[in-house]
């Protein structure tokens, strides 16, 4: 790579220490071909975007198309078929009464607005105190500092920034009759002070892999409706398929008030973000009051070439046996990661969806194991005591088995 590489600041990484950044010459499908010439199975699809695969022909030609006729226009005062179409589809989609979108450009920025319009929605109505959100031990929501106060505040990478964020309230899950009445008293205590709960339904990403069943949204749901507060979703990891619905909410048929989505929504080809509101939500909003408006507006909210993409990944959706291929891919997941169940320094493994996860016990050098990882052809990026596979929905029967076997040969090599 030419020297400009030593201007750019990485993302998580002591830029002393850390090794080098792989130079990357392409991308198709699953594999990442590197400026070196060798050619690695990707086995996070980008940060769990690329559901489709890298460089699919139906989103390049859609956003092609797109660029000709217009990359971006402002959406103050303007608007666009393809934000218009994608809207009505997510919509459409989604189900559950969510029916308004709000497009900015980030997971982050999705959950800061989300968060945002609970709190307006709570001031809209003279409710003054209702500036604070439940959240949850173990979520990861964000690296803004809004949305780095609803993070688990000791667990998360965040707890160096504590001085500095807001205090919500951070709760245990309730999985079980006694956190669920720990969270029951916490409720009790704070409803009058919260706008709402926010959670990522079925998996908390990036805090840990963790991964709960539906019932704990449907708890959540009645806990909400008992104190008529807000629920928040965040599937931004697990919205388009991951879990294996299509959104992770559609297994514990409770729908939220507002929901985030970001990821997947292009196919991990453009950032772009919604958040989307239900009607009790929206109509927080309608009024003759200018005062009332949601009060937030990025400059490249709504991008053209971001909504042609989301569209032309929805289309993929539509004409190809997504959601089966998850299904087939939880299986494989499953089988291939068996055998490092027994490993004495493994805790556990799991798998959900088109999401494999082996947890180590205890920490470990994460950049001796990524290193591993590329000699054995393969990339994966292990945090905490994590590894954990996402691959693309699309992941061919050889890559799979190539990536499997070199994952789990590192993790036996570990002990
Ligand atoms: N919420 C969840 C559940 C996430 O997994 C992430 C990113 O990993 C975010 C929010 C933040 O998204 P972004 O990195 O696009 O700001």
């Amino acid at each position: 790579m030419d020297d400009g590489a030593r201007h750019v600041w990485l993302p998580y990484a002591q830029m002393k220490t850390a090794a080098p950044p792989l130079p990357v010459a392409r991308t198709h499908g699953s594999r990442i071909e590197l400026a070196d010439g060798r050619s690695l199975v990707d086995g996070v699809a980008s940060w769990w975007t690329a559901c489709h695969g890298y460089n699919h022909p139906a989103i390049a030609a859609a956003v092609r198309r797109q660029l000709d006729a217009m990359p971006h226009v402002m959406f103050g005062g303007l608007t666009h078929e393809p934000a218009a179409r994608l809207a009505q589809r997510l919509c459409a989609l989604l189900g559950g009464g969510l029916e308004r979108v709000f497009y900015t450009d980030s997971g982050s920025v999705a959950v800061e607005v989300a968060m945002k319009m609970a709190v307006q929605y709570w001031l809209n109505r003279g409710e003054r105190r209702r500036t604070r959100f439940l959240a949850f031990r173990g979520g990861y929501h964000g690296d803004t500092l809004g949305t780095m106060a609803v993070c688990d505040p000791e667990e998360g990478m965040h707890s160096l920034f504590h001085g500095l964020l807001a205090e919500h309230v951070i709760a245990p899950l309730p999985r079980d009759a006694g956190s669920l009445a720990q969270l029951e008293r916490l409720l009790e205590n704070h409803a009058h002070e919260l706008a709402g709960i926010l959670v990522e339904p079925l998996v908390q990403g990036a805090g840990g892999m963790l991964m709960h069943g539906p019932e704990v949204l449907r708890r959540l749901r009645a806990l909400v409706d008992r104190h008529g507060l807000l629920l928040i979703y965040d599937e931004i990891f697990t919205g388009f398929g991951r879990t294996g619905t299509l959104f992770a909410f559609e297994q514990a048929g409770a729908a939220p008030d507002i929901v985030t989505l970001s990821k997947a929504l292009t196919g991990g080809t453009l950032p772009l973000a919604a958040t989307v509101a239900n009607r009790r939500v929206f109509d927080g909003f309608w009024s003759d009051d200018p005062g009332h408006a949601l009060m937030h507006g990025p400059t490249f909210m709504g991008n053209a070439l971001a909504c042609a993409a989301a569209n032309a990944s929805l289309d993929l959706f539509e004409q190809e046996p997504r959601l089966a291929q998850v299904q087939a891919l939880s299986l494989a997941l499953e089988a291939g990661l068996a055998s490092c169940a027994h490993l004495p320094w493994v805790r556990d493994v799991r798998v959900l969806g088109a999401i494999g996860v082996v947890e180590l016990d205890g920490a470990f050098d994460k950049e001796a194991l990524r290193a591993r990882l590329v000699e054995a052809g393969v990339w994966v990026r292990p945090f905490g005591n994590i590894v954990y596979l996402t691959p693309a929905f699309t992941i061919d029967a050889d890559d799979l088995a190539f990536l499997l076997d070199a994952v789990v040969r590192v993790v036996r090599g570990m002990g």
